[in-house]
Parts: structure tokens; C-alpha cells; sequence
């Protein structure tokens, strides 16, 4: 009788350590994804088999991905949405697909300005947006700042895409930030005054039309040159541009992030801040600022070899969800400026 009892009890607890263990294998996470899958799938899939939590990606456009969560509503599946861009990140906390979370660790590894003061979203790497010339017809010691660059000496000398974009919106919202509105609007005249073209294209083309003789100077994203450098068939012609690294002296260069939030109805939304902490732990942030050539968010990680060679700088330390707030008043400043 006894020992059945004995019997009993142990074969609940192995019952019960079955259950916890099945359930472990069940546990998920739902990603929405507006990066590259081959840039973020890896880092997933150790996610993974680190923790027993299946990721199940989705990877599209970022404002697509917004107005996905939002339609989905209640019975939205989304439980993490990444994407990059402070301007989209504050973009879809303002339409309500993102929620605040509290952690420690994200706190303590990211620094104040490279997150949403509130928890909404969360910086995991950095992006500069540098000044790009061609080596040989660029002095560079011709260039000084981002404002400096509507001295009509580079009439006719400047390639950058269209202010549709993101990434022009939120620079010059932090112009504004740190300028003014009305300095701000005169440097954007100035500026397209010096265009070589009218805009076209992405970063990227900004970089090719440099290399290939279009312009002597292409304002673009770090990482887009530093993609090409690491492509064998674009190496000759990003091999021609360098980096400047401009107002140094004051504010420092603009700088951006790539991040992420957890979504509003998120159904696993302890396993998308376990993701989220995964993110920014040494090892994955080295993986992943490398892949995506970007900057690591946390300090005490080493940048890759190819982000080394454009050289150390000042960051301009302006907090990030100011961009989001001003990018509404950047598109009209923009609009005014005739910056197509
Ligand atoms: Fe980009």
C-alpha cells in the first residue's frame, strides 16, 4: 500500500515534469519583421535553441507591418514588431501597435536616448548618416559640418534620395531639434540649391551615383556603404567613397537606430521581452550589428572590421523620441524647402 502510495506520487511528478516540459516546447513567439530574413533568421533560430521558444517570423514592410497589427486588433498574433528607424518605431507607438515593457536589462544595456523614455520601443543597433565624397575629388579638409555643405562651392556636387524617405525626415528633424525650424528650412534650400540631380533612387544609389562620377558627395546611411564593401561586386566602386564624419566640433553626427516594440495585444508578451533581452546580450549584438553592418547599441562591444576603417566619431546624443515628435513639422519644413 505504501509503496503505491510512493508509486503514485512519483509517477505525478514525472507527469506534471512531462507537462512543463511540453509546454516548454509550445511556448512561441511571433516576430513581425520589416528587416531582411537572412539578417535576423540566424540570431532567431539560437533564440530558439537557447531558450525551447519557437520564433515564427513574418518579415515585410515596416508600415505595412503597422497597419497589419492595428487591423488585426485584439486577435493580432504579432507579439514583437522590429523594424528600423526611430521615425517608424515612434510612428507606430503614435497608432497604438506597441506597448511599453518594463526591463531591467533593456534598461541598464541601452543607453536613455537610444529608447522610448516610456518602454514603447527599444534602440538595438545604430546607424550613422554620415557625409560621403569621392576619395581624390573631395578635400577633406574642405568639410566640416552637415550645414556647412550649402556653401555653393558643392553646387551641383551633392547626390541624396527623395525626403519621402524616412531617414531625410528624421534628419532633419533633428536639425530642428538642434537648429531651429527656420535654420533648419534654410540648410534643406541650400542644400537641394547643390543637388546634382533631382532625387532618385535609395541610399545606395546615392553611393553608386558618387562612385560613378554623378556627384562628388552622397549623404546615406552607414550601413549601405559598408554592405557594399562587403559585396564582392559593388567593392570597387564603394572603395572610391569615404567617410566624414561632420560636426564634430558641436553636436556630432546624426545618428539613428534600428529597434523594436512589443505589440499592443501581444499574446507572448513574456517571450517577446525574453527576445528583446536576447537581442542585447554581448554575443547576439555582436552577430547582429555585424551582419547588418551596423553599430553595436551596447559600448562594450567590438564594431566590425569594415565599420572600423571609416574611423571613430561623436554621436550626436540628441534623445531619439524627439525625431518621432518632429517629423511631422520635418515634412513641411522639407515640403517648403522644395526637397522633392
Ligand atoms: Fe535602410
Amino acid at each position: 500500500m505504501k509503496l503505491n502510495k510512493v508509486m503514485l506520487l512519483v509517477a505525478g511528478s514525472l507527469a506534471s515534469c512531462f507537462i512543463q516540459t511540453s509546454s516548454l516546447f509550445a511556448a512561441e513567439v511571433n516576430v513581425y519583421s520589416a528587416r531582411q530574413e537572412e539578417l535576423i533568421k540566424p540570431l532567431l533560430d539560437k533564440f530558439t535553441a537557447e531558450t525551447g521558444i519557437k520564433v515564427n517570423l513574418i518579415t515585410g514592410n515596416a508600415d505595412e507591418l503597422i497597419t497589419r497589427i492595428n487591423s488585426e486588433g485584439r486577435n493580432s498574433p504579432a507579439d514583437l514588431l522590429i523594424t528600423t528607424d526611430v521615425g517608424r518605431l515612434a510612428r507606430a507607438k503614435q497608432q497604438g501597435a506597441i506597448q511599453a515593457v518594463e526591463s531591467e536589462t533593456l534598461t541598464s544595456v541601452i543607453p536613455a536616448h537610444l529608447r522610448d523614455p516610456a518602454g514603447v520601443w527599444y534602440g538595438l543597433t545604430v546607424r550613422a548618416r554620415p557625409i560621403m565624397y569621392v576619395e581624390g575629388k573631395v578635400d577633406p579638409a574642405e568639410l566640416s559640418t552637415m550645414e556647412a555643405l550649402t556653401d555653393p562651392k558643392w553646387k551641383g556636387k551633392i547626390c541624396v534620395r527623395s525626403s519621402s524617405n524616412i531617414y531625410n525626415q528624421s534628419h532633419v528633424a533633428a536639425m530642428i531639434a538642434n537648429d531651429g525650424a527656420e535654420a533648419a528650412e534654410s540648410w534643406a534650400k541650400g542644400l537641394v540649391a547643390n543637388f546634382a540631380r533631382p532625387p532618385q533612387g535609395g541610399d545606395r544609389d546615392q553611393i553608386r551615383a558618387a562612385a560613378a562620377g554623378v556627384c562628388d558627395i552622397a549623404l546615406a546611411n552607414t550601413y549601405y556603404l559598408g554592405a557594399m564593401l562587403a559585396d564582392p561586386k559593388e567593392q570597387a566602386q564603394a572603395a572610391k567613397i569615404k567617410v566624414f564624419w561632420p560636426n564634430q566640433d558641436g553636436h556630432g553626427v546624426h545618428i539613428n537606430v534600428a529597434g523594436a516594440g512589443v505589440a499592443t495585444f501581444a499574446p507572448n508578451k513574456t517571450n517577446a521581452v525574453k527576445l528583446l533581452e536576447y537581442m542585447v546580450q554581448p554575443e547576439a549584438q555582436r552577430w547582429y550589428a555585424e551582419v547588418n553592418h551596423e553599430y553595436p547599441i551596447r559600448t562594450d562591444v567590438a564594431i566590425s572590421s569594415i565599420l572600423e576603417g571609416f574611423g571613430t566619431f561623436k554621436a550626436d546624443d540628441l534623445a531619439l523620441e524627439q525625431l518621432g515628435e518632429l517629423n511631422a513639422e520635418a515634412i513641411r519644413v522639407l515640403d517648403r524647402s522644395g526637397w522633392r
